[in-house]
């Protein structure tokens, strides 16, 4: 992670939220061109999802909704993250990302240690073992750690278990449920009245919604509602960079369904219809795979939930959650509100509250998988050069457009008009300053997929070196095949 890091902060990707107050824990901002590539997500998605396709509907909803909507959702009681802190240190921790194992010599226990979940959990448990018996002078058997995980450990271990912050048994509280919802109030009182929460995700505008869509839009079942944006959980260990955050942006989708229709068929649709999507951006089928949620630890409501994973630098993690929620939300919100949300289905000449697929993906870890699978340190004529592959769909810039030398006015003329022709459709970027070798080498660094340099033939023919990123090849071309390539390859 750390040259992924370092790039996005030197280049003005991502920084560090607040960062001259000394940041706060959680939080991002998009840098100029950071903000670019995830607004080139979003479009795509937004394109692809909602544009083309003609059973969708597009939405909107505010961040801050009615208090019951989150009563409704079950959210206010049941979203939460088993908590355990650390009375010596004050540190606090997920439960189960804090894992433990008893140490056990010839089958007698000795003690216990515990690690904060990494790519090295089980190893790192087994050294601390090793150590712990080294320490003791203990002679017999070490037996291989067994590696559980704070929620599981019984009401008698958890003052023997050692706090991965001080080392020492003692401090550690048993695991209690954490709601993620932030907190505010709305209007003057600030009283038990006045609470709402900041969404901690973007789905329940599309139920909360789903009559008023149904009533304005003609749609018919099967459709769906997707909506992008923001979402807030207060996550008792943000980590990884921008992969866990306490402010992130959504791109959810609720694909309605009739109760008679297979889920089986589009829960596959949807995961496939995903997955492709991921491809069409650039993101490589090699780090990609799927997860389904094992049955017992399926809400009950929920039919199947299938992730599509990606292999970030510090671990397969999930990316994207496709999950088959039956009617469970809609009549949560038709109990609690009072208003039907059954659809009169014409066709079947019958009357339902409809089923729905929700595939569910963060913008931010999309960002983080297009940087990570796309950077690159690669050896050129002996010189090393940092390249990011993004793809063009989701490229900051699209082209840089160089005069080949900034002092010959004939040349820097014609370069500009090109630059300001392409600028209205396309963010590209204009470069006068250093060799041509180098300011190749500054846009490889942040990802452009073309440059474009005009030079002396130019003003004979009309053509223009057209170098690409990968290949480093160059070609000559016309603006009109410019055009061509660039409406072709980032739409
Ligand atoms: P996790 O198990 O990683 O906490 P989740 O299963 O709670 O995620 P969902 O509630 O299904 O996540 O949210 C849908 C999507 O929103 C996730 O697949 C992920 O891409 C994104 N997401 C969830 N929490 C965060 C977060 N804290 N920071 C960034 N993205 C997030």
């Amino acid at each position: 992670m750390e040259p992924i890091v370092a790039l996005c902060k030197r280049r003005g990707f991502i920084f560090q939220s607040s960062e001259i107050y000394g940041g706060i824990n959680g939080f991002f901002d998009y840098g100029p061109l950071g903000s670019e590539l995830k607004k080139n997500i979003r479009d795509c998605w937004w394109n692809d999802m909602v544009r083309r396709r003609d059973d969708m509907a597009g939405l909107e909803s505010s961040i801050v909704m009615h208090p019951r909507v989150w009563q409704a959702s079950g959210h206010v009681a049941g979203f939460t993250d088993p908590l355990v802190d650390c009375k010596a240190s004050k540190q606090r921790f997920r439960a189960d990302q804090l894992f433990f194992s008893a140490i056990v010599v010839d089958g007698v226990k000795v003690g216990y240690v515990s690690a904060l979940e990494s790519e090295r959990t089980s190893e790192e448990l087994q050294e601390k073992a090793e150590q712990f018996k080294r320490k003791k002078a203990l002679q017999g058997q070490l037996e291989p750690v067994k590696p559980l995980d704070m929620t599981e450990a019984a009401a008698d271990e958890i003052e023997l278990i050692p706090s991965p912050a001080t080392g020492e048994a003692g401090s550690l509280t048993p695991p209690r449920a954490f709601n993620m919802m932030f907190e505010t109030h709305v209007g003057a009182m600030r009283d038990a009245s006045s609470v709402a929460y900041l969404r901690p995700e973007t789905a329940q505008g599309m139920f909360a919604d789903f009559k008023a869509v149904i009533d304005t839009g003609r749609f018919k079942v099967p459709f769906g509602i997707a909506q992008i944006g923001k979402a807030f959980r207060n996550e008792i260990t943000p980590r990884n960079y921008i992969f866990r955050s306490r402010e992130f942006e959504q791109m959810e989708m609720e694909f309605f369904i009739s109760e008679d229709d297979d889920w089986q068929k589009w829960h596959r649709y949807w995961i496939d219809w995903c997955r492709d999507w991921l491809l069409s951006i650039g993101l490589p089928a090699s780090h990609l795979s799927e997860f389904d949620h094992p049955k017992e630890k399926l809400a009950f409501y929920s039919k199947g939930t299938t992730d599509i994973m990606f292999e970030y630098p510090f671990g397969v993690q999930e990316l994207w959650g496709i999950a088959a929620r039956g009617n469970y939300d809609l009549l949560q919100h038709q109990e609690a509100s009072g208003v039907s949300m059954a659809y009169f289905d014409e066709a079947a000449k019958k009357k339902y509250v409809p089923h729905v697929i929700e595939p569910a993906v963060g913008v931010d870890r999309i960002v983080l998988a297009a940087l990570c699978s796309a950077y690159a340190e690669e050896e050129v004529e002996g010189e090393k050069r940092t390249v990011l592959h993004l793809n063009p769909r989701i490229a900051p810039v699209k082209a840089g457009i160089f005069p080949l030398v900034k002092n010959k006015p004939e040349l820097v003329e014609v370069a500009d008009r090109l630059y300001r022709t392409l600028k209205r459709r396309y963010n590209v970027f204009w470069d006068t300053s250093g060799a041509i070798g180098r300011r190749y080498r500054r846009m490889d660094e942040i990802g452009t997929p073309w440059c474009i340099t005009v030079d002396f033939d130019s003003l004979e023919n009309g053509t223009f070196t057209v170098r690409d990123r990968d290949t480093m090849e160059q070609v000559r071309m016309t603006e009109a095949e410019i055009r061509a390539l660039l409406d072709e390859k980032t739409s």
